[in-house]
């Protein structure tokens, strides 16, 4: 960060408190934490007064459709703005053309591969999720959060942690996850939704992808084809979650390559705890974070998954020579 924390935050609070009409977008392919961090920050700016518009390139995923007030987030921005804010991407492109081409006033992040990209950034990679930074700063920045924010961030919190089981889990993010459950958030409820609950159609998604497992050493990958979502009838463009599940198997890596529309393969790594695989996704000009990283690369799916089946080899046969 170019500057010291405490004259950021006043900052962000101040030019939050004098903006008017507000543009709040994230990333493609929406993630829990996505929708919640899009949505916790949006439903407290307009409670405090603020026109936000909420926006998603790929909308909101049928997943996360329970949360309250899913249905004001648009695909497009429309009308006029004079700030405009990006929660939970770690570079423009990920946030599809969700902005049309305005530049970014502020940046609120917790990806260790953050770019900085816009005016102001707010980028905490040892915060859980960006709906924990929000649940943090809201209210110190003078914006109360009410129960379907609170809602909506612990949402964030409970996915981008896989319930609180990843390994960046810290008794702070707990404490946060407190507050918003003192704020009304109905924790096993919202937990059951976001987590729990797979529509049959993505239960056979997994099935295509769980048919197709293969493991070298400790390496294990799969792959899902476009062909998968016709034949399951699967509308999502993600992975119904099925990497995370798989995250659980004995592998220290685990890689999904996920065939995208337009010549372009979503490639997602996962890795027990101490390596650090968002540096795969950053050669590939993706991102991420150590344990958790992805990357959409141009190319057929053979084609990438020979390229990045080699560079993960490598990577933990290098990791296995630093062990020796
Ligand atoms: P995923 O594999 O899509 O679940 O993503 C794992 C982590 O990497 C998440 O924190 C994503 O935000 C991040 N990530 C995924 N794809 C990209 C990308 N193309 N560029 C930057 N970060 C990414
Ligand atoms: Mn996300
Ligand atoms: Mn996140």
């Amino acid at each position: 960060m170019s500057e010291p924390a405490p004259s950021l935050h006043a900052r962000i609070a101040s030019e939050l408190h004098a903006a008017g009409r507000i543009l709040a977008v994230s990333h493609v392919r929406p993630d829990g934490d996505a929708v919640g961090a899009l949505l916790g920050f949006g439903l407290s700016l307009q409670a405090a007064g603020k026109q936000v518009q909420m926006v998603l390139a790929d909308g909101v995923p049928a997943g996360l459709r329970h949360l309250p007030s899913a249905g004001f987030i648009q695909r497009r921005a429309k009308g006029d703005f004079d700030y405009a804010v990006v929660l939970d991407a770690s570079d423009l492109e990920r946030t599809g053309k969700a902005l049309g081409g305005r530049p970014a006033d502020l940046n609120i992040d917790h990806h260790v591969t953050n770019l900085q990209f816009a005016r102001l950034n707010l980028v905490e990679p040892g915060a859980v999720a960006t709906s924990a930074i929000l649940a943090e700063h809201l209210p110190r920045w003078g914006f109360a959060i009410g129960l379907e924010a609170a809602s909506a961030l612990l949402t964030g919190i409970i996915t981008d942690t896989i319930g609180f089981r990843t390994s960046n889990m810290t008794p702070a993010a707990l404490r946060l996850a407190a507050n918003l459950m003192e704020c009304g958030a109905n924790l096993p409820e919202l937990y059951r939704a976001g987590l729990g609950q797979k529509s049959f159609e993505a239960a056979r998604y997994w099935g295509a992808g769980l048919t197709r497992l293969q493991r070298d050493g400790k390496l294990i990958w799969t792959t899902l084809y476009l062909s998968d979502r016709q034949s399951v009838g699967y509308n999502g463009n993600d992975d119904a979650d099925l990497v995370n599940f798989l995250s659980s198997t004995d592998g220290d890596v685990v890689v999904l390559f996920n065939e995208q529309n337009g010549g372009k393969v979503k490639v997602s790594w996962r890795a027990r705890p101490s390596l650090d695989v968002s540096e795969l996704a950053v050669q590939f000009g993706g991102g991420g974070h150590p344990a958790a990283a992805g990357a959409e690369i141009p190319g057929t799916v053979a084609d990438v998954q020979e390229k990045v089946l080699e560079v993960t080899r490598a990577f933990l046969a290098a990791q296995a020579g630093s062990l020796k």
